[in-house]
């Protein structure tokens, strides 16, 4: 749709993309602002500004969230309508991972207010802290937190200088000895509806600026262990080898026939790493391991495809005279956005002219913790070649125009709708 017919600021989003952009500018469009730094802090700061600017109530979480209220005079206690996404950076990143959601989530506030218009619920904006984990090796840390989800030991993890999570969550201006209380009572979130970039290329493909997204596609991520027999690579014969490798192999291409033989559905699978051991060039590989990582929104695929997999194992074992052990590292259920949600979405694209494919997302968000508590939803923004965690990343102002409108629209009608009319969400 064309910028004049939207109610949101393109403008201003803009502006404060690229203002946010120079906290932790490593090159003309890289960023490195990781969780809980003082560039986190900085950047933090300054999104609690713009939430002010939009009418809202600014404070920061135990956990380090950044949350920016706007009361409902109507309904002051009721369940919020919460938006989000994140200000933190991987190391080698771009301008709009996160980002885009955070701003695009302040424009609709402000979309809203400048409009004269008054929720009949509270709305909330959040930026949560340490999405994306690269720091302390573990993610989702402020929406963890605040949904209840966070495990034993996850303030003694160290980041690459031996700064414990604890002392950084200290400094940024969290509380870590009070981390419970950024726990949300059970109900006291309405829905959560989150704005991203696609990070990956299927809108591109399709020529949409936006997408819906129909869930979060569970991962399952194994080790495999091959075990042969090291020897002379000159002298042992080739049927007397037990070649871990020579079985890797094997297993490899026939996991990746297997799952592109599922062309045209979501699923995923990548082998990631490889190592072998001892690693010379002439003796015979003795032991192999790699890891697999396959992802899904139909578990009865993602259970055909693992069964698949441990067969595959088990006949290249057989075949190269080795033995072998899988290791189950993760495995999580898909998380599916809510229907009615998707469908107040669906109709607000409609009324744009927006086409809107929906997609599953293979990445993690924020929105995959709230999903355990409220009914979510998320819109992607087309990724300029699929390019993401690289300074490369972009996405045109249009196409982030867009989500932005679509996200303030959704969010109004939802924001000024009967409550009785969505309780069964
Ligand atoms: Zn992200």
């Amino acid at each position: 749709m064309s910028a004049s017919d939207r109610a949101i600021n393109m403008d201003r989003v803009m502006k404060r993309i690229e203002r946010l952009a120079e906290i932790g500018k490593i090159s003309d469009t890289g960023v490195n602002r990781q969780a809980m730094t003082p560039l986190d802090r900085q950047a933090v700061e300054l999104a609690g500004e713009w939430m002010k600017e939009a009418g809202m109530s600014v404070r920061l979480d135990e956990a380090g969230n950044l949350i920016g209220r706007l009361n409902s005079a109507a309904a002051p206690d009721a369940p919020v309508l919460m938006l989000g996404s994140h200000l933190d950076t991987q190391p080698y990143a771009g301008r709009f991972d996160g980002i885009i959601g955070v701003l695009g989530a302040i424009e609709a506030v402000q979309a809203f207010t400048d409009r004269g218009f008054r929720p009949l619920q509270p709305i909330e904006v959040v930026a949560f802290t340490d999405e994306e984990g690269c720091r302390f090796n573990k993610g989702l840390f402020g929406s963890r937190a605040m949904t209840g989800r966070l495990e034993q030991g996850e303030l003694d993890r160290t980041d690459a200088d031996g700064i414990t999570r604890r002392e950084a969550l200290a400094g940024f201006g969290g509380d870590p000895n009070r981390l419970q209380e950024a726990e949300y009572a059970k109900g006291a979130i309405d829905c959560y509806l989150e704005l991203h970039i696609e990070q990956g290329p299927v809108l591109e493909s399709l020529g949409a600026s936006c997408g819906l997204v129909t869930g979060i596609s569970g991962p399952l991520w194994l080790t495999v262990d091959l075990y042969g027999f090291a020897g002379h690579a000159g002298s042992v014969p080739m049927a007397m080898r037990r070649d871990a490798l020579a079985g890797a192999a094997q297993v490899i291409t026939g996991f990746q026939a297997m799952v592109r033989a599922e062309a045209g559905t979501p699923v995923v699978g990548t082998v990631g790493t490889l190592q072998l051991f001892p690693g010379s060039r002439n003796i015979i590989p003795e032991r192999v391991q790699f890891t697999v990582d396959l992802r899904d929104l139909d578990m009865e695929r993602r259970d055909r495809l693992e069964e698949g997999l441990r067969k595959l194992v088990d006949d290249a074992a057989a075949d190269n005279k080795l033995s072998y052990f899988i290791r189950e590292d993760t495995n999580s259920p898909p998380r599916f956005c809510d229907e009615s949600l998707m469908n107040a979405i669906r109709g607000e694209a409609l009324s744009m002219g927006l086409k809107l494919p929906e997609l599953m997302s293979g990445p993690f968000h924020d929105a995959l913790a709230l999903s355990y508590v409220c009914p979510y939803a998320m819109i992607f923004v087309r990724s300029k070649d699929g390019i993401s965690h690289n300074p490369m990343e972009f996405s045109l102002e249009d196409d982030i125009g867009d989500g932005v409108e679509l996200l303030y629209r959704t969010m109004k009608s939802l924001a000024l709708a009967n409550k009785g009319e969505r309780s069964g969400g």
